[in-house]
């Protein structure tokens, strides 16, 4: 399925196991994301999460 229509360009992602990435554009396809941290004093990238990330079926 192409999913250039619902590819928001303005949240780029290369999570391709994510149920909301478009593989054909690298792209999220939600209209807004929440990005959060699973550390007490992120200091890396590392440190930081997508927290709309849902596993695919
Ligand atoms: S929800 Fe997060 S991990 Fe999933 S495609 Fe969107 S930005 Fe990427």
């Amino acid at each position: 399925m192409d999913c250039r229509d619902k590819a928001n360009k303005s949240i780029g992602c290369t999570v391709s196991q994510c149920r909301h990435h478009c593989n054909v554009s690298n792209n999220c396809t939600l209209d807004k994301i929440e990005v959060g941290t699973h550390e007490s004093n992120p200091t890396k990238v590392e440190c930081t999460d997508c927290e709309s990330f849902m596993p695919k079926d």
